[in-house]
């Protein structure tokens, strides 16, 4: 049976990803194009730690989710895990990251395979590791069911036997097994009824709480995050636009993107209510990550645009007062916190 072979130093960052990027090819030979689907990005995870990603859909965050658990090779940047440089090299180089670093689905109909057993399934990461005797997982196994709060009398019992929340509380059984001290959680409630979203939440809040263990939890709605996240990042198009402390982020958001997702957070779970206006609702689609904006990529959507902003692009930076506590990458940062966004 896997035993904790990490200290879980609440100081130590234990994953920490710089200048990550991230291009796909796609169309025809003779007319390739390039989508970058991650820009860029720097984040960094403390032991025991939080960390909502919050975007629309194609801003790259399920691509950045996949790179930080080795799924996929960044083209760009570096990834690094407890101190070491993870960001490409061999299968076996990488080991270190595929057992410390496990990922949560999104979709709990698709990622369980039908024809295991809910047991050899959340068994089978130690079985390909060749870790413990068979009896030594048997007890694992059952130890992990009743840890997401299911029964070791399940264990033989197939996915199509289980409702949607259910499943995803197999697939975090199964994430758990071999004592990561990260999960990924790539949107793990985008696909469940809304009556059990919250479950699944509190269920992960709680593993969080008892096993110490860190999370980068990725989602499309900053409401989702808000009760579980100790640290926020919104992505727009491939690149943060904004990140820092979760309550930071909710009563005094300062990026316009980020102004424009709370606006769409029913007004009872958000501080800042009186405070946005309807020049913070965001319209329009997002661009096509084929051919995105020049400047920030933002501006073709932004009630603040000015002419640098469709040729300069915005840095991540730590702004002045009054909103010096997080990074934001807008040029106009401290300008519209001061404006109150009165329009
Ligand atoms: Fe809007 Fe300009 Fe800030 Fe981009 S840099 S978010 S376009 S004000």
């Amino acid at each position: 049976m896997p035993s904790s072979e990490f200290t879980r130093d609440p100081a130590e960052i234990v994953l920490e990803a710089r200048g990550l990027t991230r291009t796909f090819s796609t169309g025809s030979r003779l007319r390739p194009t390039k989508v970058s689907a991650v820009a860029g990005v720097d984040l960094s995870l403390r032991s025991g730690e939080v960390l909502g990603v919050v975007g629309e859909s194609g801003c790259g965050k399920s691509t950045l989710a996949r790179m930080l658990v080795g799924l996929e090779t960044p083209d760009g940047g570096t990834l690094v895990y407890r101190g070491q440089d993870v960001t490409r090299g061999r299968h076996r180089d990488r080991r270190h990251l595929r057992r410390g670093v496990q990922m949560i689905f999104q979709d709990p109909y698709t990622s369980l395979n039908p024809r295991m057993t809910v047991g050899e399934i959340i068994a089978e990461p130690m079985a390909s590791t060749h870790r413990g005797s068979s009896a030594s997982r048997r007890d694992r196994t059952a130890e992990m069911l009743d840890l997401v709060g299911l029964s070791a009398s399940m264990m033989g019992r197939y996915p199509h036997q289980f409702s949607g929340g259910q499943r995803q509380r197999i697939g975090i059984a199964r994430s758990l097994v071999l004592d990561p001290d990260v999960l990924i959680c790539d949107e793990p409630v985008s696909a469940l009824d809304v009556s059990v979203q919250a479950q699944v939440v509190n269920l992960l809040a709680g593993i969080r709480d008892r096993l110490g263990v860190a999370m980068v939890f990725i989602a499309h709605d900053l409401s989702v995050v808000q009760h579980l996240a100790d640290r926020v990042a919104v992505m727009y198009l491939g690149r943060i636009a904004e990140t820092g402390a979760t309550e930071d982020i909710y009563e005094h958001p300062a990026h316009p993107y980020t102004r424009a997702l709370l606006s769409a957070v029913p007004p009872h779970t958000r501080a800042e209510r009186g405070k946005l206006s309807r020049r913070d609702l965001l319209t329009g689609e997002p661009p096509s990550p084929l051919n995105p904006p020049s400047g920030c990529r933002f501006h073709p959507r932004c009630a603040f645009a000015r002419d640098e902003c469709a040729t300069t692009l915005p840095e991540l930076r730590v702004p002045g007062e009054p909103i010096a506590s997080r990074e934001v990458a807008c040029h106009l940062a401290e300008e519209i916190a001061l404006s109150g966004a009165r329009a």
